[in-house]
């Protein structure tokens, strides 16, 4: 699949440098060609491989360097998802890839796709394997045929030692109940777009999870910020889950990673503290949650 090389991508435009850059100490992941690039912004989750940005995908690429998010970890929700974000992944350097298999394409998985999901796990800059997990907000969902994949995959990440990117959704008491019953000490991971009150989150935490905080709350009616405002720093990360839920002031409009800075923005209102230092923390925990090499 060359689709994303053939696409005319500015790659080598992209190496940025991290060493000429940080007013913090921010660990280099790639080294580069590209001085006044300074690393901040981390979008954990990110559909970026998408077809909703093949029309305009270098655009998008070329905002989020000019807003500074300087790395993108790029989910898959399927066998051909999963693929496409490891292509785009080696395409730019700063996005990494996920392996995964959402909730709602669990009744339309052949069994002999786990197969083909844990060897494209092996794959250059996969880093976890997520999407995984449990959604109970359409009525047409398989509650039994999800929790077979979601353990399935979670079985997968313990094999790999990998951690977990978890999707649940109207689903939290099973999340749990799984997640329990299947813990081990490499179980860890990211639960992606946060939704839950701070119990859940609390409960995320000990089992060893990082609550990422997507866009959703910058919008008026969140819960979100109480809960942001009761975590640590060092428990948090952001994310857009583009192409959806983008942030105020894109609010309804196509998402994209370089409106993570909105989020990171919203944290340190919350928080009473400095946009930079927001950023610096969320990037040392996705960073240290995935294992991304950094040159320091
Ligand atoms: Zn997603």
């Amino acid at each position: 699949m060359l689709v994303f090389e053939s696409a005319g991508l500015p790659v080598p435009a992209l190496r940025f440098a991290l060493e000429d850059a940080t007013p913090f100490a921010v660990a280099p992941f790639c080294v580069s060609s590209r001085p006044n690039f300074t690393p901040m912004f981390s979008d954990a989750h990110a559909h970026l491989s998408y077809p909703q940005y093949d029309d305009d995908r270098d655009e998008i690429v070329k905002r989020l360097q000019d807003h500074r998010v300087s790395l993108v970890i790029n989910p898959g929700t399927d066998v051909e998802t999963s693929r496409n974000a490891i292509e785009l992944a080696k395409s730019l350097p700063f996005v990494y890839a996920n392996v995964g298999l959402h909730p709602d394409d669990a009744n339309r998985f052949d069994p002999s796709d786990f197969d083909t999901l844990e060897s494209l796990s092996h794959c250059e800059k996969v880093v976890a394997i997520g999407e995984i997990g449990l959604d109970y907000h359409y009525p047409d969902h398989d509650k039994k045929r999800q929790e077979e994949c979601f353990r399935e995959m979670l079985r997968m990440a313990k094999r790999r030692d990998l951690p977990v990117v978890i999707h649940s959704r109207d689903a939290w008491d099973d999340t749990f109940r799984i997640l329990e019953e299947e813990k081990s000490s490499n179980l860890r991971g990211m639960m992606h777009c946060f939704s839950g009150g701070i119990e859940e989150a609390e409960r995320c935490l000990r089992l060893g999870f990082k609550i990422s905080i997507p866009g959703i709350v910058t919008f008026k009616k969140s819960n979100l910020p109480d809960v942001v405002a009761q975590l640590s720093l060092d428990d948090i990360l952001t994310e857009t889950d583009c192409p959806w839920l983008a942030p105020v002031p894109h609010r309804g409009k196509r998402n994209e990673p370089a409106f993570v800075v909105e989020v990171a923005k919203k944290i340190a209102d919350i928080k009473g503290v400095s946009v930079e230092l927001v950023a610096e923390k969320v990037f040392r925990n996705l960073v240290s949650l995935m294992q991304i090499q950094t040159s320091d």
